[in-house]
């Protein structure tokens, strides 16, 4: 599999570590506020990455945090704590509010079929852990303590920033534009492990550390939760664009600081859904959530179906005309697989099986096209093979896709024969007898079928046999 790497800046082989096992870490979401559409863009791509591993056939721990303390309201150290404005804005706690969106996050990934990772960490529970890394890092002579804070020296690395361009001159005019500066820092791009004695006040949550009580940087809790799941390698770490500087930056600064040789080899970047009017978050006022989808009558996984229409890595514009689209698409594609449900399914036929997945891997083998293993779906819908090949390749992508395609036509079968069951006594009759015919040409009994459809025309009852099955008329 080819999969574009931001640390290399090109599309790499994906090689493991270790044959057959792949070790992923996502960023999880800061759980100050119900997770938007944009967010769930990154996990449900993320989804797609991990079950195409899973499919092809490697062995996948994910392990993801939940951030709930230390993300300040810039990612460069400055403003609140995302956790506590959230709390004050709801007069809640900062522990009720992480439980309360945290279960909100998980409900909404059941609802767009996106797993649960193999772990689950929230930063508040992994406290010790940073406090043990930090006291290494300042050992080994990475980290300082300034103004109380403890901070991390970029200048000690031979290379910080690793993924981009960013020059120190440009970050001031740029990414930091407007942000106060602190006067603790040796170099504009160091960050905060650990804070004490400022932005410590009013915050709710703290913990006795050798350097006073305090509470950690957001940073260092994505670096400590891997590396205590995973070990200290990683094959591959997720998350949205937006994280790629600073906090992945830093994740790698630390991490490496502290192991002392390379962390992880494939970094996976999605890019950001938009609106009309910009990038959407949490902190700029309205944002779509999945349940507002739901309010307006749109399927969650059509919202996924659209996010899989197009490519990770280009950012992508969301409208409800956009959104519309995707509903026609699926509706479509579910109403042909429930017509091929309702046909003579026939043999699985393997080398049109074959074939066809073969389509489908190359589309995900290369750069995790999902668009173009949607594109695989309908070549399945088109081919010239049996109803039974068709439905079995749509389960077997739909692994990956999650769209709940052939259960969608169940489904909708289900709904319409429930429509057609009548109360009616000569109505059931009739589909009683349907039915016996039904059975009776399955076991070639062509005799009772013939003598079924004699006896009801007797009754005024035409019965027309279909494609999809036998109807009837009532002649007057
Ligand atoms: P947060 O809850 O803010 O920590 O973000 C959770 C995840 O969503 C991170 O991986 C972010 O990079 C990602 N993210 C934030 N905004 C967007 C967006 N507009 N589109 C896609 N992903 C996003
Ligand atoms: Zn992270």
């Amino acid at each position: 599999m080819q999969l574009y790497n931001t640390l290399t800046r090109r599309k790499d082989e994906f090689v493991t570590n270790e044959p057959g096992k792949v070790k992923m870490y996502t960023c999880g979401p800061t759980v100050y506020h119900y997770a938007h559409i944009g967010n769930l863009r990154s996990y449900i791509m993320e989804d797609v990455l991990e079950k195409y591993f899973r499919y092809s056939g490697y062995d996948v721990t994910r392990v993801m945090n939940i951030t709930d303390v230390g993300h300040l309201s810039s990612d460069a150290d400055t403003g609140e704590d995302k956790m506590l404005k959230g709390a004050r804005r709801e007069k809640k706690t900062v522990m009720e509010i992480a439980k309360f969106y945290t279960d909100a996050f998980f409900a909404d990934c059941e609802k767009l079929n996106i797993k649960t990772p193999d772990v689950v960490a929230p930063a508040t529970t992994c406290i010790d852990e940073f406090i043990k890394v930090i006291e290494v890092l300042i050992e080994k002579g990475y980290a300082y303590e300034a103004g109380g804070n403890i901070y991390f020296d970029t200048s000690k690395l031979e290379q910080y920033y690793v993924f981009n361009d960013f020059r120190e001159e440009d970050l001031e005019v740029g990414v930091r534009e407007g942000v106060e500066e602190d006067g603790n820092k040796r170099n504009k791009a160091d960050f905060v492990l650990w804070f004490t004695k400022s932005k410590f006040d009013d915050q709710e949550l703290k913990w006795d550390s050798p350097w006073g009580v305090g509470y950690p940087g957001w940073h260092i809790e994505c670096s400590c939760i891997s590396m205590k799941h995973l070990g200290d390698t990683l094959d591959i770490h997720c998350g949205g664009i937006d994280n790629a500087f600073p906090h992945h930056t830093n994740e790698i600064a630390q991490s490496e600081a502290y192991i002392g040789h390379k962390w992880c080899n494939y970094w996976f970047h999605v890019h950001h859904l938009n609106t009309n009017s910009g990038k959407m978050s949490k902190s700029s006022g309205e944002f779509l959530t999945v349940s507002l989808l739901e309010s307006k009558g749109y399927n969650p996984l059509v919202y996924r179906l659209f996010c899989l229409q197009s490519h990770y890595r280009k950012s992508l514009v969301f409208s409800y005309e956009n959104l519309d689209n995707a509903v026609a698409a699926y509706n479509k594609i579910v109403a042909r697989i429930a017509s091929l449900l309702k046909a003579e399914q026939g043999e699985i036929d393997k080398a049109a099986f074959d074939s066809l997945k073969a389509g489908f891997c190359a589309a995900l083998d290369n750069d995790l096209n999902t668009s173009l293993s949607v594109t695989a779906v309908y070549d399945v819908l088109k081919a010239d093979t049996t109803p039974a090949t068709k439905i079995a390749l749509i389960n077997d992508f739909d692994y990956v896709l999650g769209l709940d395609l052939v259960k969608a036509a169940q489904a909708a079968l289900d709904a319409e024969s429930a429509q057609n069951t009548s109360d009616d006594p000569f109505v059931q009759e009739i589909e009683a007898k349907i039915a016996e015919r039904a059975d009776a040409k399955k076991n070639k009994d062509y005799a009772r079928a013939d003598a079924i459809r004699a006896e009801l025309l007797e009754k005024g009852v035409v019965l027309v046999d279909t494609k999809e099955g036998t109807t009837y008329k009532i002649e007057k």
